[in-house]
């Protein structure tokens, strides 16, 4: 048999385990050992240029010029010894992956002797030229050019033996053309005011940073038969195959002992990581076959994004080692499990404290449930703006369907933290506490952590969760840059925080004790943010009504839900913590819309291709080869053939009705793709594309799955489900 897939499926049997070199050297001794961090850079810096960054990280400050080229020649030093031949920066534009551009060190001089050249200026800033990059309509390519400028908080590294330089990505005008500085922007932000709360509490704290600790999830796939689905090559996923008989009913995978051959991969890419400084702490079988996670300790929120990002390339490179490839794709496969990208997060402060940890005394709790409360205050207002920070059309199909949060914002506080916020709005009257009363609140409130411990069971159903210490935005989708989620949740956080602050002072100017004053918040923020609790089961029907009686609003339509970016509300919230300006914000929301727009053009066309030339052209063939049989049983047993060939004859009849519905479906499909791409608004015809052409999909993969059952497995030419998730 000719196929690709007979091809891949011999291919697959004949082939080694994958082998591996890892270092003999203990990891502690290689930690970090690619990357210009401070160790390298006290060895590689002068004392006060090596003082000069820090003091440019800690406070966020542009270096000069001068101090630039001091710190881009030890760089290059150290680079070069280290086996470094080119540099790049390396940025994170708006498209879910990394961009760079390498240019070699070398540069000849004007005597034809050449040197190893990189100056201060060309660390500090670069012209890419980026202008295929998506802009959102920001920067035409004929007018100007994109900007990559230095992030010195984020440190350089080596890869590839290229010296790698984080970067932002602007256009000429200064417009942020990249995830990176908004982000930057919004730590900024929740820095300002989560400082300003902790004053109220700890003079000492001068420093908050958000902390991140993302969990990866992901599917791995032999190459042999990923390369025989064009629909897994072209849009990483599969828009057709038939669930195999067993895939995860019996539950074996998860956390089961990992394949000789996986484990071979997950080491070798975790020693990458390792040298690279990203902090790998666990690995394991997820829920569906050959899916799988990692997670690292969580860093400060800039640097978890990069080393996320930074991994995932890693990933794919070092997959084909082992001639697998790593899917990042939300949901590869239907009917079974998909990939989330779980973002653990919470807020650090210089002092070394954790603000969404209860702490040991009724003053450091009373902390802890201010910042509490503000997320939760948050978390109801800018529900669906959160939501909408993790919508793309790859994620669409992850969420709901009970393996996934659904798509309504609800937080899971936990029992202990339910009975506590519910008895702090209860005890605490509008009018002045007594004394007792307030003795009783202190006492209550200073038993937080003993009950936490043991108490914080996990609800995998609610899309953000409070996890005894952090809180766990699980909507998070796996191949997305998750610096979208987590500058919007700094955003809408620091706003609340604001708020607090605000009111508070208010209360303490009319002579309200500043204890007193704080709690009377705490309790504000608890009422106004009652709706948005949820305890139960978010994959059942009942939260769904409740959901609506509750006004939340459920996100179902992906174009629908990038208009959160630009409603009068969200833009004032951005434009106030100038994380985003307007421009910005409309240029994401035409870039969202227009991605969402490809990615289901690209999926439609290729089921038209699959569709046509490779199933049904199947379908005929087998459906003559029942037609052939039947005329023979015709030929030998003339007066029975009804009795003997009936159930085939049906057959032949549900396999021409299988075709003629793939072929009306794509037809009709085809002329909707037409008849939205007339329409020159991009998020009207995304919205186009949404409602008239997926449907049609799902309706041809229907078709598609049917005919797979039916027909002879010889003949089928696409790898099956079963073969695909088969064990690695
Ligand atoms: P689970 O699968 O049970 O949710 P994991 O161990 O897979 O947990 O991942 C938990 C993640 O939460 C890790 O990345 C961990 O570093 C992170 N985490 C723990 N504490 C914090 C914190 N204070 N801030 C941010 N992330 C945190
Ligand atoms: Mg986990």
């Amino acid at each position: 048999m000719g196929t690709l897939r007979f091809k891949a499926l011999d291919e697959l049997n004949r082939r080694l385990p994958s082998k591996v070199t890892l270092s003999d050297k203990k990891v502690s001794e290689y930690f970090g050992i690619d990357v210009f961090g401070k160790a390298q850079m006290r060895q590689y810096l002068s004392k006060d240029v090596y003082e000069s960054v820090i003091e440019a990280i800690e406070t966020g400050q542009r270096i000069d010029r001068k101090i630039a080229n001091q710190v881009a020649e030890g760089m290059k030093v150290w680079a070069i010894e280290r086996g470094a031949t080119h540099y790049t920066h390396w940025f994170q534009p708006l498209n879910d992956s990394t961009a760079e551009k390498h240019d070699a060190f070398l540069e000849p001089d004007l005597h034809g002797d050449s040197f190893e050249a990189f100056k201060g200026d060309l660390l500090v800033q670069q012209e890419p030229d980026a202008s295929s990059f998506p802009s959102g309509g920001l920067r035409n390519t004929f007018e100007a050019r994109g900007y990559s400028a230095w992030d010195p908080s984020s440190p350089a590294f080596i890869m590839d033996r290229t010296l790698c330089i984080p970067s932002i990505f602007i256009a000429y005008t200064g417009v942020a053309l990249d995830f990176k500085t908004p982000l930057l922007k919004s730590m900024a932000a929740l820095d300002k005011a989560a400082v300003e709360v902790c004053q109220l509490f700890d003079k000492d704290v001068t420093k908050v940073v958000p902390t991140l600790g993302w969990e990866q999830e992901y599917f791995l796939v032999d190459e042999a038969l990923y390369n025989a689905r064009p629909d897994l090559v072209q849009t990483g996923r599969t828009l057709m195959g038939h669930t195999a008989a067993k895939d995860q009913q019996l539950e074996d995978h998860y956390w089961a002992a990992i394949p000789e051959r996986v484990s071979n991969f997950m080491k070798e890419f975790e020693e990458r990581a390792y040298r690279l400084g990203i902090p790998l702490k666990t690995r394991h079988n997820e829920v569906a076959p050959n899916q799988f996670e990692c997670a690292p300790l969580f860093e400060e929120a800039n640097i978890a994004v990069d080393h996320n990002t930074l991994l995932m390339s890693i990933m794919r490179r070092v997959a084909g080692k082992h001639k697998l490839k790593v899917l990042f794709h939300e949901k590869p496969f239907a009917g079974v499990n998909g990939s989330g990208k779980h973002c653990n997060w919470s807020l650090a402060t210089d002092t070394g404290v954790n603000l969404l940890a209860p702490g040991k005394t009724p003053k450091s709790n009373m902390q802890f449930l201010a910042f509490f409360v503000s997320t939760l205050k948050a978390a109801n207002e800018y529900g669906t703006l959160l939501m909408a920070s993790i919508a793309s059309e790859t994620n669409s199909h992850r969420l709901g369907g009970n393996e996934a949060p659904p798509s309504i914002m609800s937080v899971f506080t936990g029992a202990t933290m339910n009975d506590m916020l519910d008895s702090i709005e209860k005890r605490i009257s509008q009018q002045k506490l007594t004394p007792d009363e307030k003795t009783e609140i202190k006492l209550d409130i200073g038993k937080i952590p003993e009950i936490l411990l043991d108490n914080t069971d996990r609800n995998r159903t609610s899309p953000f969760a409070f996890t005894g210490n952090r809180f766990e935005f699980r909507a998070a989708g796996s191949s997305s840059n998750c610096a979208m989620p987590i500058l919007v949740l700094n955003t809408v956080v620091a706003d609340k925080l604001v708020e607090f602050k605000d009111e508070v002072d208010k209360l303490t100017e009319k002579g309200v004790k500043k204890d007193e004053a704080i709690l009377q918040v705490i309790r504000k923020f608890i009422i106004d943010s009652k709706n948005i609790r949820f305890e139960g089961n978010g994959y059942s029907n009942e939260w769904l009504k409740e959901a609506a009686e509750r006004g939340l609003k459920s996100i179902n339509s992906v174009p629908m839900a990038f208009k959160e970016y630009i409603t009068p509300a969200n833009m004032a919230l951005f434009n106030r913590h100038k994380v985003l300006n307007d421009t910005e914000l409309y240029a994401r929301y035409e870039i969202k819309n227009e991605t969402y727009l490809k990615k289901v053009q690209i999926e439609s066309r290729i089921i038209n291709d699959l569709a046509g030339n490779h199933i049904i052209p199947i379908a005929i063939k087998y459906q003559n080869f029942l037609i052939e049989n039947v005329k023979g049983i015709k030929d030998i047993f003339p007066s029975e053939v009804e009795e003997l060939a009936g159930e085939e004859m049906n057959t032949i009849r549900t396999i021409i009705n299988h075709v003629n519905a793939i072929r009306s479906a794509s037809d009709l499909m085809l002329s909707k793709r037409k008849k939205w791409n007339r329409v020159e608004n991009i998020p009207e015809r995304a919205l186009g594309y949404e409602n008239e052409v997926v449907p049609l999909m799902t309706e041809i993969r229907k078709h598609i799955d049917a005919l797979e059952m039916i027909i002879d497995d010889q003949l089928w030419p696409l790898p099956k489900y079963r073969e695909l998730l088969a064990a690695l």
